[in-house]
């Protein structure tokens, strides 16, 4: 395991309850828009505890037995090849199952009898079930979707669940994230929290997704790399957001005014 943590700013006691939901090996499902340090969050929990995590990025072709395993040929020979869930729960490791809202029903139903009392994954394909090693738990991201477009996650399914918000940082925190993250000068830091901010606050736009913290780390990093700063913000910030040419122009001026 990498020794140094991952930087990761806390923001509220999202840290405390991982610890508990670990301790206790409640599956736990982390809400809220995409780039707002889920990922991340994990990858500092998973070094804090000390635990591997395997993360799986689910996308609509993600089935229980990309989860599960497979039988492959090998030679002459057809042997049984663990999936990556199969593999964490043998291991007790933190399995991350990131964006499950996107992945096939039947992964839900694959998961179920290790988000209760039972910890243990039945391996149909093998006949046998597998019972779950003290450290593995469950984790699970999804973006609530404020806004249409989005796939639900069933009420049955998120009851299994300890469930944490993630929305974006207080500008203080958020500055400091860009800041921390790439080095950036706090001033600019702000500047650019203070343009997402107002991205933020114009939902008359109908923007799908808004800017989030990412895109600010992203701009940042491109402004440390020495690009212009204004350049730096259309194509990390504003451009990644709409493709309708009158939007672009308007965050376009919006952002030239604020940096
Ligand atoms: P998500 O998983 O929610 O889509 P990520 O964890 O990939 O988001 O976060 C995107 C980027 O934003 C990270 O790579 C990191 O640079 C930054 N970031 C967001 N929130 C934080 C935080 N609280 N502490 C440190 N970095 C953060």
């Amino acid at each position: 395991m990498n020794e140094k943590a991952p930087y990761y700013e806390a923001v509220h006691k999202e840290v405390e309850v991982f610890e508990h939901a670990y301790k206790n090996k409640l599956p736990l499902l982390l809400k809220g828009p995409t780039g707002t340090g889920k990922s991340r969050f994990v990858s500092y929990m998973a070094h804090r505890t000390k635990t591997e995590v395997i993360t799986i990025s689910c996308h609509e072709e993600t089935s229980s037995t990309d989860l599960i395993g497979r039988y492959i040929i090998k030679g002459a020979e057809t042997v049984w090849l663990d999936g990556p869930l199969t593999a964490a729960v043998k291991r007790g490791a933190i399995i991350y199952l990131d964006e499950i809202a996107e992945a096939r029903p039947d992964v839900i139903v694959a998961i179920h009898s290790l988000t209760d009392h039972r910890r243990e994954l039945f391996v149909d394909k093998l006949g046998i079930t597998v019972r779950a090693h003290k450290d593995f738990m469950l984790v699970a991201s999804f973006n609530p979707g404020y806004q249409k477009g989005f796939k639900e996650l069933k009420p049955s399914t998120r009851q299994r669940f300890v469930a944490l918000s993630f929305d974006y940082p207080a500008p203080d925190t958020e500055t400091a994230i860009v800041s921390n993250e790439t080095g950036i000068d706090k001033a600019i830091a702000k500047k650019l929290v203070n343009i997402a901010t107002k991205i933020r606050n114009l939902t008359e736009l109908g923007l799908t997704e808004t800017a989030s913290t990412r895109l600010l780390v992203d701009a940042a990093t491109l402004i440390k790399s020495g690009l212009p700063k204004r350049l730096s913000v259309e194509v990390a910030v504003v451009e990644p957001l709409s493709d309708d040419p009158e939007i672009v122009q308007a965050l376009t001026d919006l952002c030239h005014l604020m940096i």
